[in-house]
C-alpha cells in the first residue's frame, strides 16, 4: 500500500491509456483483457490468441468465442465505442480494470507527413 499524496492529477495521467482507433480488435483485445459479446456481456479475457483473420478468446468464465480480426466489424466498434450493457458475474472483473477501460480513449493515428 503506498500513500498518496496530495497531488492526484498526475496519478489521473498515468492511468489514462491511448489505444489507436483503427487498431486491430486482437491487439485491443490483448491489452486491455475485456471482451464485450453479441449479447453485451462485457467479459474478462483469460487469453487470447491469434489464428490467422479469426481470435479465440477463451474468458474467466470459461467462455469460448472464435471472433473474426475485423477492424469495422463489430467487435472493434463496441470496443472503441464502449458499448456494453452488463459485466459478466462469473469473470469477477475488478473495478479497476472497468476504470480503465472508462478512461481509455481511442484516438487518430498521428500522421507525419
Ligand atoms: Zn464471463
Amino acid at each position: 500500500m503506498v500513500l498518496k499524496g496530495p497531488d492526484t492529477t498526475s496519478e489521473k495521467e498515468q492511468t489514462k491509456r491511448f489505444i489507436r482507433k483503427n487498431q486491430d480488435p486482437y491487439l485491443i483485445i490483448s491489452r486491455i483483457k475485456l471482451w464485450p459479446s453479441r449479447k453485451g456481456i462485457l467479459h474478462g479475457v483469460r487469453s487470447v490468441k491469434r489464428e490467422g483473420n479469426v481470435m479465440a478468446v477463451i474468458t474467466h468464465c470459461s467462455r469460448k468465442a472464435r471472433v473474426k480480426c475485423s477492424k469495422n466489424g463489430r467487435l472493434a466498434r463496441w470496443l472503441r465505442n464502449k458499448w456494453y450493457e452488463k459485466v459478466c458475474p462469473y469473470c469477477r472483473v475488478p473495478g479497476w480494470k472497468l476504470q480503465k477501460y472508462s478512461q481509455t480513449s481511442f484516438i487518430k493515428e498521428k500522421k507525419y507527413d
